[in-house]
């Protein structure tokens, strides 16, 4: 059987899930793409291909290499670039994308929640006065925070900030999700944290932080995601598969 060729750009346990449920039809071929940022990566349920593209020409370039018939962008909802260029790389090519955005959390009673639209912002929302932070943001963008280096900051990250923040009061703490709400709190109160910087990254594995500082009447300064239209879009494994279905039967009327 000719199998249609699926790529998955991933790096979420949402793409890993949905590739294993993939990989599990004849027809298909699955693909899962990582940027190769985290240097002990999990492993993955379909044979993995590693590194960035070269942007969206690079992308271009491989979805016609590979004779990819679907490309599913189900990567982090803070990964702003490469969602981009899968757009791009969508509309230059034809080549049908599906997007795995899984939703963001809500505020319910008892949130202290500010929320901001970037990075730069949480920054600023921090205030001039020395605050104990705990900034749960990933290691890429910690840096931001030398801007502030009147607070402390407790940063933690699955690998190390590298190069480390330039702000003199820094503590880092290497770990990797899913992450227990009794642990968050006794990791706040361990160091005293009066304040969570976090991205609305949504999911359960890193939610623990945000029930934590519920539970301890702390304030979460909370990083908003951007909207983003796409024409076929999911927000959990289940509809992807049934879109990612809808999309490959569609192929098959075609003829292609
Ligand atoms: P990004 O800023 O959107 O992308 C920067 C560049 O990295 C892209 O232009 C692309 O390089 C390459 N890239 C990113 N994801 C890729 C993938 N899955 N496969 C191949 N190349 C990829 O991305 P990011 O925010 O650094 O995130 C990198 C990875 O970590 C993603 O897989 C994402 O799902 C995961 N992640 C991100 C966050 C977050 O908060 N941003 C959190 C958890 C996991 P080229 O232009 O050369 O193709």
């Amino acid at each position: 059987m000719d199998k249609r060729r699926i790529l998955i750009l991933g790096g979420t346990s949402e793409a890993r899930a949905l590739a294993g449920r993939l990989a599990e039809r004849p027809d298909l071929a699955v693909t899962l793409s990582l940027a190769g940022r985290t240097l002990d990566p999990a492993p993955q349920p379909v044979p993995v291909r590693t590194g960035g593209f070269g942007g969206v020409p690079g992308l271009v370039a491989h979805l016609r290499e590979q004779a990819v018939d679907l490309l599913i962008d189900a990567t982090h909802p803070f990964a702003k670039q490469i969602s981009a260029n899968a757009r791009a790389a969508s509309e230059t090519t034809g080549i049908p994308l599906l997007r795995l955005e899984r939703l963001g959390w809500e505020e319910t009673q008892g949130d202290r929640w500010t929320r901001v639209a970037s990075i730069a912002d949480a920054v600023a929302a921090l205030g001039a006065e020395p605050r104990r932070v705990f900034l749960a943001i990933g290691r890429q963008e910690a840096k931001a925070f030398d801007a502030a280096p009147q607070h402390h900051y407790l940063v933690r990250s699955v690998d190390p900030v590298d190069p480390p923040l330039d702000a003199p009061h820094v503590d880092y703490l290497l770990a990797r999700g899913p992450f227990a709400v009794e642990a968050e709190v006794a990791l706040l109160q361990a160091h005293r944290i009066d304040v969570v910087v976090s991205k609305n990254s949504g999911g359960e594995a890193t939610h623990g932080k945000i029930v934590a500082a519920r539970n301890l009447g702390l304030p979460v300064v909370l990083v908003e995601r951007a909207a983003v239209e796409n024409d076929h879009r999911a927000e959990t494994v289940e509809d992807a598969l049934r879109l990612a279905d809808h999309l490959v039967a569609s192929f098959r009327k075609r003829g292609v």
